[in-house]
């Protein structure tokens, strides 16, 4: 089924790489048009036929300047985050301070820029603007060990999502978080080398992030970007509010 997002206009960060550039990647195929931004610029040199930006998702004016040059969209995915390890006891103000800026508050930057944008189209062409924000096994749903400020940060996101679900729930826009598992990404892959060095081997700590899902296997990228099509396109148009697992069962 190809063009389910024909004619909607798609805003994704962090779309060099992971699970942000198989959402952009995702959303191309379907037709949409799509503007993907990363901080780092570099890494959207190979990724077809969308609009590509250099955005530091950390900048309130560069978020506001990006916004009023891409004008009013129909899809918002906020996609970039980063993984703080360690405990409350290895979590340090500046990492906190850190970690809810580029995780939670990035989101709150990019919704209040593009949101007056959203409601207009939404009113302007009768359809609807969806949200999707990436969240995590990680967060409300689930405690796992050594992921204190990064568990906190995707519990917020979760609440954050429901905040602007229920705010603009009849003016057409649907606000709806994703839940991953451990999924394949350049960013995972060095946290396997990471636990590596202290479990001995990149192969056993392979083997422990395996051993976190039931189905015995990580997500695939492609994987969350199956359910962010679902939830960006109109077909999924009763649903809102919502935090879904895409986890092998981790969070069972
Ligand atoms: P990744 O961590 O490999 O890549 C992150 C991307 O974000 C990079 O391209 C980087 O340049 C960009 N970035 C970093 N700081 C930025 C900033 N300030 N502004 C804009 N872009 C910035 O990607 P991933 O592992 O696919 O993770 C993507 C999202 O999914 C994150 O929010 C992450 O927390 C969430 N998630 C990932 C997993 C996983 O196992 N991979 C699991 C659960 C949730």
């Amino acid at each position: 089924m190809a063009g389910r997002l024909k004619g909607k206009v798609a805003v994704v960060t962090a779309a060099g790489q992971g699970i942000g550039r198989a959402i952009a990647e995702a959303f191309v195929a379907e037709g949409a048009t799509v503007h993907a931004s990363d901080l780092d610029r570099a890494k959207l040199a190979d990724l077809k036929r969308a609009k590509k930006a250099k955005l530091d998702v950390c900048s309130t004016r560069a978020v506001e300047a990006y916004a009023a040059k891409v004008g009013p969209i129909d899809i918002l995915v906020n996609v970039a985050g980063y993984v703080h390890h360690g405990t409350v006891l290895d979590c340090s103000e500046a990492d906190w301070d850190f970690s809810f800026d580029l995780n939670v508050k990035s989101m709150h930057r990019m919704i209040r820029a593009f949101l007056p944008g959203m409601l207009a189209r939404a009113e302007e062409t009768g359809g609807s603007g969806s949200i999707v924000n990436l969240s995590s096994g990680a967060s409300s749903l689930k405690g796992a060990p050594n992921r204190y400020a990064y568990g906190a940060t995707k519990a917020a996101v979760i609440g954050l999502t429901k905040s602007v679900a229920v705010d603009f729930i009849r003016q057409g826009i649907r606000c709806n978080a994703i839940c991953p598992g451990t999924v394949r990404s350049p960013s995972w892959e060095a946290r396997v080398e990471e636990l590596g060095r202290s479990v001995g081997g990149a192969d056993k700590a392979m083997e422990m992030f395996v051993a976190r899902q039931p189905m015995g296997r990580v997500g695939e990228a492609a994987e969350i970007a199956a359910l962010a099509l679902y939830l960006a396109a109109d077909e999924s148009a009763f649903t809102t509010g919502t935090a879904i697992p895409v986890d092998g069962g981790w969070t069972l």
